[in-house]
Order: C-alpha cells, then sequence, then structure tokens
C-alpha cells in the first residue's frame, strides 16, 4: 500500500471549484500524507481536493476487489448491513428495475428477491462482474457509469458506499436521475456524512476519513440541493447505528466523551485512536424523481 501511495503522488490533480456550489474558496479540514480534506467557506462541503487525476484513480481502484474479497470477517458483518440496506429501501419500494451503481460482485443485489427484481449492475471489475452475473443472476455492465450505456426505465438506481468515490460525483448523480422513471427513486447509503458530530471531533483521526478512495463527505442537505436542481425531491434519510454490528453503544460513548475531555486538554489530535462508530456518521437516504 505504502509504495502504492508513493506512487500515486505522480498523479495529483490541480484543485477543482466546490463540487456543490463552485466556489473556489476553501479552509483545511483534515490531512492525511498530500491529501487534505477542504471545506468550502460557501456551503459547507468537505472533499479532499485536490485528488488524483482519472488515470491516478484507475491505478488505485485495480487491485481494489481483490484486496476488498479477500477479509471475510469483515466481509460477515457487511451482509448484516446489506440485510439492513435492503430492508429499508423496502420500505419504500419493493419490486421493479433496480440498477446498483459498483455493484462489485453483486452481493448486495443477492440479497434482492430474484421474484421481484429486474437485477442490473455496474462497475469497473470485470472478475467481479462475472460473478455477479453467473452466480447471482445480474444483468452486468461494465465502465464508468457516466459513458456507458445501462438502459433506462429504472424503478431503483442505488448507490452503497460509492458516490464518496467517484472525483466527480455530479456527472454521476446526473446520470442516475436521467434514467430513473419517473417517481422512480435514487438510494444513497453506508456513505460517510461530512459534517457529521464524530467528523467535527477526530477530523484525520474519523474512521471514515480515507482519503485516498474517499474523496467526498456530502451531508443529506447538500444532496438534496444538488438534487433538487435535477429534479429530486427527498423522500426520507435515517442514519444507521444502533441496528448495525459495529455500534457498541456504551464502549462508544464512552470513548467520544473521554477524547473530547483529552482533545480539549491537549489542544491537539495526537494522542487520540481512531474514532468509533457513531450515529451521524453514515448517510442512508432516498430520493424521488418529480413526475
Ligand atoms: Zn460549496
Amino acid at each position: 500500500m505504502e509504495k502504492l501511495l508513493k506512487e500515486l503522488e505522480q498523479y495529483m490533480d490541480e484543485q477543482v471549484p466546490c463540487v456543490v456550489c463552485n466556489n473556489t474558496e476553501f479552509t483545511k479540514w483534515a490531512s492525511q500524507d498530500y491529501l487534505h480534506a477542504m471545506k468550502c467557506d460557501e456551503c459547507g462541503m468537505v472533499s479532499v481536493n485536490p485528488h488524483f487525476t482519472e488515470e491516478g484513480l484507475d491505478k488505485f481502484y485495480s487491485g481494489y476487489y481483490k484486496n476488498r474479497a479477500e477479509d471475510s470477517e469483515l466481509s460477515n458483518l457487511r451482509k448484516k448491513m446489506y440485510v439492513e440496506d435492503r430492508n429499508w429501501i423496502q420500505n419504500h419500494v419493493n419490486s421493479g428495475k433496480v440498477l446498483d451503481v459498483g455493484c462489485s460482485d453483486g452481493s448486495f443485489l443477492s440479497f434482492f428477491d430474484n421474484n421481484l427484481w429486474d437485477k442490473n449492475g455496474i462497475d469497473l471489475t470485470g472478475d467481479a462482474l462475472d460473478i455477479a452475473r453467473e452466480k447471482h443472476g445480474v444483468s452486468t455492465y461494465c465502465g464508468k457509469i457516466w459513458e456507458t450505456d445501462v438502459g433506462e426505465g429504472y424503478d431503483l438506481v442505488m448507490m452503497r458506499g460509492v458516490i464518496e468515490h467517484f472525483k466527480d460525483p455530479i456527472i454521476v448523480l446526473k446520470k442516475c436521475v436521467e434514467i430513473l422513471k419517473p417517481n422512480g427513486l435514487l438510494y444513497i447509503t453506508a456513505t460517510p456524512a461530512g459534517n457529521s458530530f464524530a467528523f467535527n471531533v477526530y477530523r484525520h483521526k474519523w474512521r471514515m476519513f480515507t482519503p485516498y478512495e474517499h474523496i467526498h463527505f456530502f451531508t443529506v442537505d447538500l444532496l438534496t440541493n444538488v438534487l433538487r436542481e435535477m429534479g429530486m425531491s427527498s423522500l426520507a434519510r435515517h442514519y444507521q447505528y444502533e441496528e448495525t454490528p459495529y455500534a457498541n453503544i456504551d464502549n462508544d460513548y464512552k470513548k467520544i466523551r473521554d477524547d473530547i475531555i483529552k482533545i480539549n486538554k491537549e489542544k491537539s489530535l495526537d494522542s487520540i485512536t481512531s474514532s468509533p462508530p457513531f450515529p451521524g456518521s453514515m448517510i442512508t437516504a432516498v430520493w424521488k424523481k418529480f413526475e
């Protein structure tokens, strides 16, 4: 990993305007190695900026699926979250044509009933898509969503832990809205929330601050502002915590309390270990396309 990060340094891009409001004034928010998250002075959006070029990102993600698939304990916990995430969205829509953007090997889609859903997925990794197609009956598309024809007339387009990875999330959202039916739903979940309590306390020690892969830290309100312009309205939101296998209510609250006292006393995050899971850290939300 360290070698790759060193190599990627030569793929650093120029700083770009805020993805939400186009403003170009920022305040430094959190840093790791040579990457810096900047907070927009106008709208409060936090993004790692500058980030890598598309070429650099392609290089970073070329081994991603393999690394992720190997960790089996993590993948068991993730399965519990797939069920939570599926149950939540099925309160709003429970059948039809679905596209999972960043579907990987189709694991999340595998929790959707074959008789109720026409399952489609797009990802960059051919190996993972083979599994999605052969094992889980997903119709697959290989490529980047904004330049790939994935059909249209979707009842549901979903991104699970995905939107924060795109360098330009706006063209991704535009494409998602375009391919939805009128009244279709856009579902974003398992996405780290900017301006959350834990991110405000822990900054670069927040466990979701992994700036090589997580480029953008939206809030539900900022996403709603962006999506309203594209013809979507906010339907529901939720912040998962207690129902997740990661939560340990007593320990998490105790740690965050003790750390706040320590940070105040030491005026530094140096002796603080990374943040615990905490309410408000992860976004789960759904938007509906106007008729
Ligand atoms: Zn902004």
